[in-house]
C-alpha cells in the first residue's frame, strides 16, 4: 500500500516514516512547497500545521484519497462533509498514543465519582496551538467545563494530567509521551481500520480501540 505523508520532515513525520516503511507501506513524503499530488496513493497522512492541514486534506480528498490526520488546532467538520460526499474517509485524532486514549477513558470513569477536575497539558515549546486537542477532547469527555492549563517548555514532548479533587482526597491520572514513536502504533491502527470506517469524518483513536 502507498501512503502520502504530509509533513514527512517534521518531528512526528521523521519518526513515523520509518515505522510505516517497516510495516510494509511505500511512503511518498510531501513537504511544504511540494505539489500535493497524491494520485496512486491508498491513503494520505498529515502531521503538519493547523494552517496547512486543511489545504492538504482537501487536496487529497478531491483526488479521492482517504486521510488520517494528527495535526491539531483546526476544525475538520467541513472536510468531513466533503469526504462523505465522495464516499471516502477522513479520520482525525488529537492523540495517536494508546496510553493517552486510556488516560482519557480512565478520566471519564473518574468523573462519574469526582465532579471537580482541572487539566494540565504540557508540550514542547514548538507546539503552535493551545490548549492541546487532547486536553479539549478530555474536557468534552469528562464534562463540567474543567479549567485547562497549558505549559510550553523545551524538554517536554507531550504530557497531560487530569487532577480530580474531592473532600480529603486527590486523584491524578497522568500520561507521558516520551518519544514520538508512540504515535506510530495509532497511525498504523488507523490506516488498517480506515477501509472499515463509515464514509465521512471519524474523530478519535478511542473509536478504534475496544
Ligand atoms: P513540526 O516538527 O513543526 O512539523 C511540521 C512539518 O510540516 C514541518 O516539516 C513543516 O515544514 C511541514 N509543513 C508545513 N506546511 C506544510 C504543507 N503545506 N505541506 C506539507 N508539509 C508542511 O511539527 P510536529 O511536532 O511534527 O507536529 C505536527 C502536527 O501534529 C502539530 O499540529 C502537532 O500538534 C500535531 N501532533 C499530533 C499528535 C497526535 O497524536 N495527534 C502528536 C504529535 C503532534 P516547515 O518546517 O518547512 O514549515
Amino acid at each position: 500500500m502507498k501512503v502520502a505523508l504530509f509533513g514527512a520532515e517534521g518531528k512526528v513525520g521523521r519518526a513515523l516514516a520509518p515505522r510505516l516503511e517497516a510495516a510494509g507501506y511505500e511512503v511518498r513524503g510531501i513537504e511544504l512547497g511540494d505539489d500535493p499530488d497524491v494520485t496512486g496513493c491508498d491513503a494520505a497522512v498529515d502531521f503538519t500545521t493547523p494552517d496547512a492541514a486543511p489545504t492538504n486534506v482537501r487536496a487529497a480528498l478531491e483526488q479521492g484519497v482517504s486521510c488520517v490526520v494528527g495535526t491539531t488546532g483546526w476544525e475538520p467538520g467541513e472536510l468531513g462533509a466533503l469526504a462523505a460526499e465522495k464516499g471516502i474517509r477522513l479520520f482525525v485524532a488529537p492523540n495517536f498514543s494508546i496510553g493517552a486514549v486510556l488516560m482519557m477513558r480512565f478520566a471519564r470513569d473518574a468523573a462519574a465519582h469526582f465532579p471537580r477536575a482541572e487539566i494540565v497539558e504540557l508540550h514542547n515549546e514548538a507546539k503552535r496551538d493551545a490548549p492541546s486537542g487532547t486536553a479539549k477532547a478530555t474536557a468534552d469527555l469528562i464534562g463540567g467545563d474543567p479549567a485547562i492549563h497549558s505549559v510550553r517548555l523545551p524538554g517536554l514532548v507531550a504530557h497531560q494530567e487530569v487532577i480530580f479533587g474531592g473532600e480529603g482526597q486527590l486523584l491524578t491520572i497522568r500520561h507521558d509521551t516520551t518519544g514520538r514513536e508512540s504515535f506510530a502504533d495509532g497511525v498504523l491502527l488507523a490506516l488498517e481500520k480506515l477501509p472499515e470506517l463509515p464514509p465521512g469524518l471519524t474523530i478519535g483513536l478511542e473509536s478504534l480501540v475496544s
